[in-house]
């Protein structure tokens, strides 16, 4: 079955029916699965067929060739078009046109080629025209195809944002010679000169002369669109989108219909949902008159879809069918593409619409309310990373009120991405991309965003261009990257030479250059000029700053709602990584259920703090060093204090001293200076303390446990510190649970040494309060030897944490500090599919978490296992430690809500997973019984055949047999007629 499958290398559509389906992206590209599907369900879809992904492999691995014995196969499909749109593929009479768009398995907008119109040339030209009964029309498709073609197949697209295209070049000359101001103004004699003057272009720059065979076009057409996958904005996008390279793109052949035939005609974008706020309405613009490029490309700013009825009424009717159709088919919010060809309404693309972090809430939400889904499903629909749009901050409004009272407000767009963004302006792309280096915050501002500018964009906090809607390239984008845009902000003209701007604005014209700041509100699309402070998003309002009631605030419900449902479904805790209690009130706001990492010695930067942590590190000797640790007792015990107070019941886990000390003196002469006068010690001794605490790999020296065994009164001092507090709150009536974890352990004896200092200061703070609290001991993981040595190390450790920052370190041997000048080549030559920091690495990192789980459990089953480096806010790094049976994950607390959603989804996909292989699993018992049935009824037509054999070669033999017989017969009458010797024999027995 399979073979036969993979081996089909065209799939036909169109006329109702399909070969392929919705369920084959992975080898007809998102476009071509959903056009089958259309197709199949009665959606009018102009007639075509789709090249597979695995002919785009084929065709890189034959080094850029298309395989020879293609071309049948798509004559064969182009005739299946051709009889269902009744008309012929470079036929002069009636010819049929076709677009050749490229369409990968995840929608990647934009980046890819597409040619359109293809099938024309000299003398089909003149059919069309005949056809349409517009000349004007005809010759204008043949100009744009030629110069499409020109760009696209025959490579003559300019490279660099400053150079033009030749075909534009000479269009505006032929404009400027007729004087004319519109495309739409040259009449057709121009257009006609055009095609031979574009042609001739073609031929001077390639040395090629215009291919006027249509099926040559559409093999040429087919091979750039394969090329395409492999163009440097492609390859950028899948980059920053973790698309794989090996996927290829599909190539989708489908016959042409018109949208520019006249003032019946029409064609637009929209969507099923709001795709911006995800409000259930039907969201999206057209242009009458008008190919479908037109309105994606922004070049003319469009009507809104509601609009529609009055122009279109009998197609706004359908248009809200196929909506419903549509949503309710792929159950989710769709992204459709429609043209109206002289009133007939044709839907050219469907696919899952992208959207905002707060529309993919919205709909998720609310499509599980509609019960067109299930929660389980709401819970997968929504990207974890990108709750943080739910988090993002808004305007100051009273800045903002100020910034628009002091004339400050500039204009206003559509507003296309959510959220608010201030920054300074830069025009160009590259410049976004440099400026962040500088480490400045800047706003993309231009005319258009096209898909080169992907690096820049990526860069910018937000985007704000003149022209363009809700479609266009800029808001698609910000979409898709959460970035704040405004687009379609028509009072703003550019001279990009001098790098200024005029804006229109209500006082009058004004005039901004690069470098001056601006903000944008993606929520509203307004723009004023100058920095606007930031408030705390709609969900931070009702949670941290409880400056907005729940029941006011609908982002908020349905934020609830969603991590509600998260909350059900998840196994894994969540913990926050949190120091300070206004952080700990936060991370129970977000869903924390303790705290998984206390880094105490973010606590010795407080005010009255680091004076004498800087005399415990000078300290000459022991006497000295618990002076000075007497006076950091007290403040330690109120910070620790603050935090089981802050957490309640839930447990709060804290960890000793981890850095180098050196870390904590200053390295600056006045630093020093500082120091000798606070410790009364001379400025060469504190010198020499710091020359004595240099070390070559301080990440590798004296740190982390080793500062414990070596100065035990420290872990003493800390241990008594979070013991009394714990004693303190504990008589506040408070159930307080403290785990003290000991870092960067590699051996037993380490946690052994610590362990015995933490449980006998308990023993000694419990005996002298006459109280005892509840507490535990155990380790980081976080050097190799440590997972590997886990089981010894945990006949002392009570809990494992994985500090999967240092682990990560250790195992690569890599710099945590360092890795930046590293990482981009690796990411870039692949070396690193991620940055090993950001997402644990499952191989390496990976494998000694698993040995280290293995090793806890084998000596305490039900050992409480964590991880509490930067991962655990990471979702695929959420999604490991599910699998591997961590009980917690923690993360710093505005990445909760993240981890929360990650963590349900990571149950949902095991599930998933578990579903799949008991699926195989029936399907392999199925196929076996299949097979020793048929093997079976082999065996048994193998017998019948045998025994029919038998009973022939029988009845063959039997009536050979009786053949003798009868002449034996015969020969026995005969005989009879003269006497046999038998008888004579007896006739003369009988006569003795
Ligand atoms: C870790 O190493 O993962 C960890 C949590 O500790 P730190 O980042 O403080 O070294
Ligand atoms: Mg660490």
């Amino acid at each position: 079955m399979a073979s036969s499958k993979s081996a089909r290398r065209v799939y036909s559509f169109g006329g109702g029916k399909a070969e392929g389906n919705k369920d084959m992206k992975e080898l007809l590209g998102g476009k071509g699965a959903g056009l089958a599907e259309m197709s199949n369900i009665g959606i009018p879809v102009p007639p075509g067929f789709t090249i597979t992904t695995d002919v785009c492999t084929e065709f890189y691995r034959r080094g850029k060739q298309l395989p020879k014995d293609l071309g049948p196969e798509i004559r064969a499909a182009l005739a299946k078009v051709e009889g269902i749109a009744g008309k012929k593929f470079g036929d002069p009479e009636n010819p049929l046109l076709v677009s050749v768009r490229s369409g990968a398995r995840v929608s990647m907008p934009g980046m890819m080629d597409t040619v359109l119109n293809l099938g024309l040339d000299d003398r089909t030209v003149h059919g069309l025209a005949r056809r349409g009964g517009n000349e004007r029309f005809a010759w204008d498709s043949y100009r744009r195809f030629v110069a499409m073609f020109g760009d696209v197949v025959l490579g003559l697209k300019p490279e660099h944002k400053e150079d033009r295209d030749p075909f534009e070049l000479i269009l505006e000359a032929k404009k400027h010679q007729l004087g004319v101001k519109l495309d739409s103004d040259l009449p057709v004699a121009a257009l006609l000169e055009l095609v031979g003057e574009f042609k001739a272009e073609i031929l001077r720059r390639t040395g090629l002369s215009f291919p006027d065979d249509p099926m040559e076009q559409l093999l040429m057409a087919i091979d750039a669109v394969f090329r395409s996958w492999e163009n440097d904005r492609a390859i950028a996008y899948r980059k920053l989108n973790g698309i794989p390279g090996d996927w290829g793109t599909a190539v989708t052949v489908q016959s042409m219909v018109f949208g520019n035939m006249g003032e019946d005609s029409g064609t637009g974008v929209a969507f099923t949902r709001n795709p911006a706020t995800g409000e259930n309405e039907f969201y999206g613009e057209f242009l009458v008159n008008a190919q479908g490029e037109d309105v994606v490309a922004g070049i003319r700013t469009p009507q809104k879809i509601v609009e529609i009825a009055s122009r279109f009424p009998e197609i706004a009717g359908q248009l809200e069918r196929v909506r419903h159709r549509l949503e309710r088919h792929n159950r989710d919010m769709q992204d459709i593409e429609f043209t109206i060809e002289r009133g007939t309404l044709y839907v050219l693309q469907t696919r899952t619409g992208k959207r905002t972090g707060l529309a993919a809430v919205r709909i998720a939400v609310d499509m599980a309310s509609e019960k067109l889904i299930t929660a389980d499903e709401a819970l997968l629909r929504v990207e974890p990373m990108a709750l943080n749009q739910l988090l993002r901050p808004v305007f100051d409004a009273a800045q903002w009120r100020q910034a628009v009272k002091d004339g400050k407000y500039l204009a206003k767009g559509l507003p296309a991405g959510p959220g608010a963004a201030t920054g300074r302006i830069v025009f160009f792309a590259g410049d976004a991309e440099e400026w962040r280096k500088r480490g400045e915050t800047v706003v993309l501002v231009r005319h258009e965003t096209s898909p080169e500018d992907i690096r820049g964009m990526n860069a910018a906090s937000g985007f704000l261009t003149a022209f363009g809607g809700m479609t266009s390239h800029a808001a698609l984008v910000a979409r898709q990257m959460g970035k704040v845009a405004v687009v379609g902000c028509d009072a703003l003209t550019f001279d990009y030479k001098a790098r200024t701007m005029r804006v229109e604005t209500p006082q009058g014209p004004k005039v901004l250059k690069e470098g001056d700041w601006i903000s944008v509100d993606g929520s509203t699309g307004e723009v004023v000029a100058g920095e606007v402070k930031t408030t705390p998003s709609e969900v931070m309002q009702v949670l941290i700053e409880k400056t907005r009631k729940p029941e006011d605030a609908p982002i908020y419900q349905q934020y609830a709602k969603l991590l509600g449902w998260a909350d059900k479904v998840r196994r894994l805790q969540v913990r926050a990584n949190a120091d300070q209690p206004d952080q700990a009130e936060v991370a129970v706001a977000f869903g924390a259920q303790g705290i998984g990492l206390c880094r105490t010695e973010h606590m010795f930067f407080g005010a009255g703090k680091i004076e004498p942590m800087r005399e415990m590190i000078v300290a000459e000797n022991e006497a000295e060093r618990r002076a000075a640790l007497a006076k950091l007792l007290p403040l330690q015990r109120a910070d620790f204090a603050g935090l089981f107070r802050a957490m309640g019941s839930r447990p709060v886990t804290i960890r000793t001293i981890d850095p180098p000390l050196h870390e904590f003196l200053p390295q600056d002469e006045p630093g020093i200076q500082e120091v000798s006068r606070a410790t009364g010690k001379d400025v060469a001794r504190i010198r020499a303390r710091i020359h004595d605490l240099h070390e070559s790999n301080p990440m590798l020296g004296h740190r982390g446990c080793r500062l414990g065994v070596t100065y035990p009164e420290i872990t003493e001092m800390q241990a008594r510190a979070i013991f009394e507090a714990a004693v303190d709150v504990r008589q506040e009536g408070v159930d307080v649970h403290a785990e003290v974890m000991i870092p960067l352990v590699g051996t037993k004896k380490e946690i052994d040494d610590q362990a015995k200092v933490v449980h006998d200061t308990a023993a000694r703070v419990f005996g002298e309060r006459g109280q005892k609290v509840s507490y535990s001991v155990g380790t980081m993981i976080e050097v190799p030897r440590g997972a590997l040595a886990a089981a010894e190390i945990a006949q002392t450790a009570e809990f494992f944490s994985f500090g999967t920052n240092d682990l990560t370190q250790t195992t690569f041997g890599l710099s945590r500090d360092d890795v930046g000048t590293v990482l981009s080549s690796y990411l870039e030559k692949d070396i690193y599919a991620v940055d090993p920091f950001v997402s644990i690495d499952r191989d390496g990192v990976g494998a000694l978490m698993r040995i280290a789980v293995a090793g806890g459990r084998f000596t305490r089953p039900r050992m409480k296992m964590g991880i509490c480096g930067e991962h655990g806010g990471d979702p695929s790094s959420v999604e490991f430690c599910n699998e591997i049976g961590l009980d917690y994950v923690s993360a710093s607390p505005y990445r909760l809500p993240i981890a929360r959603l990650a963590a349900a989804q990571a149950v949902l996909r095991q599930g998933q997973l578990a579903a799949q292989a008991a699926r195989r699993k029936v399907e392999g018992v199925v196929g076996h019984l299949e097979h020793g049935v048929r093997t079976l009824e082999r065996r048994v037509e193998k017998g019948v055949r045998r025994l029919e054999q038998r009973v022939e070669s029988g009845v063959k033999q039997i009536a050979k047999a009786l053949s003798p017989r009868r002449k034996a017969t015969r020969r026995v009458r005969t005989a009879a007629k003269r006497p046999s010797r038998t008888a004579a024999r007896r006739r003369e027995k009988r006569a003795r």
